[in-house]
């Protein structure tokens, strides 16, 4: 998991930091000089964003004035010398990133931070990193070299994005370190007490181990490569809009409309929230490591095929459940049409109380709705199910109603 030496994981840091501003944040603009692309940087932007740590460091721009990679480079070099060269050259290692984390911590508080240092994903350690490091006045040497070690925390969790891999289970991330996400993990990092884990367990090995394979292009979809690096740190750090960020938004919460099946875990309203708040609710729920907006659609999807199936591999409570929402989904639609309580449980063949029983215990908020607005207002009332039936069967001179009545005769 860990590789390479703390000076590197610092220059990870800075150099991440740099085409972070640069690319993702719309301080550079990529221009045409002589065949060839360059980035031409607002100086004011870029030491913003980097909290005048070059300017601070004597490293005022390199070529026509400009912030560009060999400034940034230089900046590096300088960065790691307020690191001491014993340390700079000692491999990274658990110990070491345990007491960066304590000093990180500490830092945090005493800064004030809120929330303090977040280090339960790589994004939210990336995003605490850089809000301790902003915090420091880099025009005073003591702090300076404190803000270098921030930029160690920072290269470290560029690096821990960069090598999340997939659970071998699912379609999730796996916990940085291990091979299964927390839904399917045993391990205590998953936050599910000891009996949860061992059913989540054997769950995803019984589901994943069944005919029901995840296509290979799930792998394509939700990785995160270099180029797209820098644009997904700055939204991160700075709520940089990604380029197709409303549609992309539309899209997911499209995706969990058409999608019912997904709506009891990732709650009801889950297709209505909007912008930081379905995100949130998609990391809380879904995969608390996925922080590319882009990775939800087609995640949702397999969540709403894995779904299915592991109501058809794990019959029972689980299996009940899922029939359930079946139900309540019918019995929407058959309100959304205009029917009354009465007639959409006879057409589903189920009793009147057990609709009353999902409004009674929230778990029909739509139903609930179509139904209310349906005795508001009466007149607008389809013709009752069972006057239709009537009149169906009249027509055709049938002798007798049938004597189950679960499907509308069409
Ligand atoms: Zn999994």
């Amino acid at each position: 998991m860990l590789r390479g030496t703390i000076g590197e994981a610092a220059y990870t840091g800075w150099i991440s930091l740099h085409v972070a501003i640069v690319r993702g944040d719309g301080a550079g603009r990529a221009i045409n000089q002589g065949g060839t692309k360059i980035f031409k940087v607002n100086a004011a932007h870029y030491l913003r964003r980097t909290c005048n740590l070059p300017a601070n460091l004597g490293i005022h721009a390199i070529g026509r004035e400009r912030y560009n990679i060999e400034s940034a480079k230089a900046v590096a070099d300088l960065i790691l010398m307020c690191i001491p060269a014993k340390t700079r050259g000692a491999p990274l290692s658990e110990g070491y990133a345990l007491a960066l984390l304590d000093f990180m911590e500490e830092k945090a508080r005493k800064l004030g931070l809120p929330g303090g240092f977040d280090a339960s994903t790589p994004f939210t350690a990336l995003k605490s990193s850089y809000s301790v490091f902003s915090r420091f006045d880099t025009n005073d040497l003591h702090q300076l070299c404190y803000a270098a070690l921030t930029l160690v925390s920072f290269g470290m969790a560029v690096s821990a994005l960069m090598q999340l891999t997939r659970c071998k289970r699912c379609f999730r991330w796996a916990i940085p370190g291990y091979e299964l996400c927390p839904e399917h993990s045993s391990s205590k990092e998953s936050g599910y007490s000891l009996e949860a884990r061992r059913l989540n367990y054997l769950r995803g090995v019984r589901v994943s181990e069944s005919p029901f394979r995840s296509p290979p292009r799930m792998r394509k979809v939700a990785g995160i490569n270099v180029r797209r690096l820098p644009r997904v740190i700055a939204r991160l750090l700075w709520g940089t809009p990604l380029p197709n960020e409303e549609r992309t938004a539309t899209l997911i919460r499209n995706t969990v409309r058409s999608n019912p099946d997904v709506w009891p875990l990732l709650g009801y309203d889950c297709a209505d929230l909007q912008g930081g708040a379905l995100y949130d609710r998609l990391n809380e729920r879904l995969d608390r490591y996925e922080f590319n907006p882009s990775a939800w659609v087609p995640k949702i999807k397999f969540l709403d095929k894995w779904l299915r199936h592991e109501a058809l591999m794990l019959p029972g409570r689980r299996g009940d459940g899922v029939r359930k929402e079946r139900r309540i989904r019918d019995a929407t639609n058959l309100a959304r049409e205009g029917f009354i309580q009465a007639d959409i449980a006879m057409s589903l063949g189920i009793r009147p109380s057990t609709i009353s029983n999902w409004i009674r215990r929230g778990q029909a908020p739509e139903l609930q709705r179509l139904l209310a607005e349906g005795r508001a207002s009466p007149g607008d009332r389809k013709e009752s199910f069972v006057s239709r039936i009537k009149r169906v069967f009249a027509q055709q001179l049938s002798p007798s109603l049938p004597a189950t009545r679960r499907k509308e005769p069409r």
